[in-house]
C-alpha cells in the first residue's frame, strides 16, 4: 500500500470567492482534509507530513483556464504549445486545469474528434483537464453523438462557430438546432460570436485595396461585426431558452451586448481573455510586420486602447463572468505563412502563463475587484459553469487539492525569454505584474516551487463533467415551467371568409368592403 501523501500549508490567508480567512490547510491523498487554525501543533507532525510556510501570501484554488488550443492543427500550421509544455506553462502560472477543445472537420464525427484529442492529451498532460467539443455542422449523426458525448464521455459544453467561412461555420438555424439539442442534454452553448460572412467579404476587399498585412485582419473584422453575432447568439439561444457562453468577448460593444442581455434577465456568460485584457490591437500597426502578426487572433484584438480597461470593469461587475486564454500559439516562422496574406496568419497569441498574474494586476492591483471577485473569475465562476463545483474552484474540505501559494506583493516582469511556453513571443512582453505564483499544488503534490517544476508527462487527469449543472440550469428548468405562453382561449371566428383569386376578391364579395357575418 502505498504511504499517505500529506501535505500542511500553514499559517497563510484563505481565500473563496465570498469570503477570506487566516487558516491552515491540511491536505490528505490530494484532497483537502482540513481547513482551519493551527491544525498541527509544533512538534507534533506525523511522519511523511510536509509543511509549507504561506505566512504573509494568499492560498487561492488553483486557476481554471477556460479556453486553450494545444496543439491544435489549424490554418495549415499546429499549434506549438502541446498538451506537454502548455500545461506546465500554466502550473508555473498558477493554473491548475485547463479546458480545451476537441474540433472536428465538418462531417466527420464528433466522438473520434473528442478520441483523437483525449488520444494527444492524456500522456502530456501535466495538470488536470476537460474538453469541450465544437459542433462544425448538423445531422441525425451529430444530434446523437452529442447526447453519448454527455451521458457517457464527461462533456457539458459544445462550441458552435459564426465565423471561419467554409471551415467550421454554422448557420442561424443550425445554431437553433444546436442550442435545442444542448437544452435537451442539460449542456451549456458556447459560440464563437463573429459573422463570417461579413469577414470573408471585408477581407476580399482589403485585399483589392492591397492591403494585405496584419492590419487588415482587424480591419476587415471591426467591432459591429462580433457585437452583432453575439446578439444574434443570444436571441437564437432565448428562443430555446438555453443557457449560452460566449466566448473570447473581445469589443467594448460586444461586451455591451452581454452586459444588456444580462440585466434583461437572459442566462448568459461573457468570457474575456487574458490577451483582451491585458493588451490591445494597436500592435498591428507595428512597423515590424512580425510584431504586428504575432498578435492576430480571432476575434481580434481592438485598436482603442481603452477596450481592456472597459472589460476589466465588466468582470468586476459580474457584467462578465470568466477568463479564459484563448492560449492558441504560433512561433514566427508559422506567422510567416500569411506574410503577402493576412488572411492566411494562423490566428492565436499566448496567455495559458500569464493570465492569473495579468488579471491581478490591471484587477485586483488596480483596485478593480477584491482578492474575492479574482477567485471567482480566474477558477469558481467557471467550475459552476462546467459542474467541476465544488470539487474544483474552491479551497473547502473535500475539495480536490488544487491550490496556488501566492504573493501578491511580488512582481515579475513577462517576457519570452522567460516563459515557460514553447513559443518564441510573447504578447505582454515587458509588462510589470504584482502578483506571483510561487508554489502550486495539483490534486496535493507540489507540482511547481521557486521556478523548478517536479511534474511529468500524464501526471494530470482528465476530468469528466456531468450535464445539468445546477448553477445554470436551475433558472432554465423554472422558466420552462412558468415562463411557457399559454394559448389564449378565445371565441373562434364565425364569419364569413373572403376568397382571394388572381384578380382580387371573388365575385360574391363586395369591393372594397367586407361582407357582415350571418346572424
Ligand atoms: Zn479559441
Amino acid at each position: 500500500m502505498a504511504a499517505r501523501s500529506l501535505l500542511l500549508i500553514r499559517g497563510g490567508r484563505v481565500v473563496n470567492d465570498d469570503s477570506s480567512q487566516e487558516a491552515d490547510v491540511l491536505v490528505e491523498d490530494g484532497v483537502v482534509r482540513a481547513v482551519g487554525r493551527h491544525l498541527l501543533p509544533p512538534g507534533d507532525a506525523p511522519a511523511g507530513l510536509r509543511v509549507l510556510d504561506a505566512a504573509g501570501k494568499l492560498v487561492l484554488p488553483g486557476g481554471i483556464d477556460t479556453h486553450t488550443h494545444m496543439q491544435f492543427p489549424f490554418m495549415g500550421s499546429r499549434s506549438v504549445d502541446d498538451f506537454h509544455l502548455g500545461t506546465k506553462a500554466a502550473l508555473a502560472g498558477g493554473t491548475t486545469m485547463i479546458i480545451d477543445f476537441a474540433i472536428p472537420h465538418k462531417g466527420h464525427s464528433l466522438i473520434e474528434a473528442f478520441d483523437t484529442w483525449r488520444s494527444w492529451a492524456d500522456p502530456k498532460v501535466c495538470c488536470d483537464y476537460s474538453l469541450h467539443v465544437a459542433v462544425t455542422w448538423w445531422s441525425d449523426q451529430v444530434k446523437e453523438e452529442m447526447k453519448i458525448l454527455t451521458q457517457d464521455k464527461g462533456v457539458n459544453s459544445f462550441k458552435m462557430f459564426m465565423a471561419y467561412k467554409d471551415m467550421y461555420m454554422v448557420r442561424d438555424v443550425e445554431l437553433y438546432e444546436a442550442f435545442s439539442r444542448c437544452k435537451e442534454i442539460g449542456a451549456i452553448a458556447q459560440v464563437h460570436a463573429e459573422n463570417g460572412d461579413l469577414i470573408a467579404e471585408g477581407a476580399k476587399k482589403m485585399l483589392a485595396l492591397g492591403i494585405t498585412g496584419p492590419e487588415g485582419h482587424e480591419l476587415c473584422r471591426p467591432e459591429a461585426v462580433e457585437a452583432e453575432a453575439t446578439l444574434r447568439a443570444i436571441t437564437i439561444a432565448s428562443a430555446v431558452n438555453c443557457p449560452l457562453y460566449i466566448v473570447h468577448v473581445m469589443s467594448k460593444s460586444a461586451a455591451k451586448v452581454v452586459a444588456d442581455a444580462r440585466r434583461d434577465g437572459k442566462v448568459v456568460y461573457g468570457e474575456p481573455i487574458a490577451a483582451g485584457l491585458g493588451t490591445d490591437g494597436t500592435h498591428h500597426w507595428d512597423r515590424e510586420w512580425l510584431h504586428a502578426a504575432h498578435h492576430v487572433m480571432g476575434p481580434p484584438l481592438r485598436p482603442d486602447p481603452s477596450t481592456p480597461d472597459f472589460l476589466m470593469n465588466l468582470l468586476a461587475n459580474d457584467d462578465l463572468t470568466t477568463t479564459g486564454s484563448d492560449n492558441c500559439t504560433f512561433n514566427s516562422c508559422q506567422k510567416a505563412l500569411g506574410k503577402d496574406d493576412f488572411t492566411k496568419i494562423p490566428n492565436g497569441v499566448n496567455g495559458v502563463e500569464d493570465r492569473m498574474s495579468i488579471i491581478w494586476e490591471k484587477g485586483v492591483h488596480s483596485g478593480k475587484m477584491d482578492e474575492n471577485r479574482f477567485v471567482a473569475v480566474t477558477s469558481t465562476n467557471a467550475a459552476k459553469i462546467f459542474n467541476l463545483y465544488p470539487r474544483k474552484g474552491r479551497i473547502a474540505v473535500g475539495s480536490d487539492a488544487d491550490i496556488v501559494i501566492w504573493d501578491p506583493k511580488a512582481t515579475r516582469t513577462i517576457s519570452a525569454k522567460t516563459h515557460h511556453q514553447a513559443v518564441n513571443f510573447n504578447i505582454f512582453e515587458g509588462m510589470v505584474c504584482h502578483g506571483v505564483p510561487l508554489v502550486t499544488i495539483s490534486r496535493g503534490k507540489v507540482v511547481y516551487e521557486a521556478g523548478v517544476f517536479s511534474v511529468s508527462a500524464g501526471d494530470g487527469k482528465f476530468i469528466p463533467r456531468k450535464p445539468f449543472a445546477e448553477y445554470i440550469y436551475k433558472r432554465i428548468k423554472q422558466r420552462d415551467q412558468t415562463c411557457t405562453p399559454t394559448p389564449v382561449k378565445r371565441e373562434p371566428y364565425k364569419g364569413e371568409v373572403v376568397t382571394l383569386t388572381s384578380r382580387g376578391t371573388k365575385e360574391d364579395s363586395t369591393h372594397g368592403t367586407r361582407k357582415q357575418a350571418q346572424p
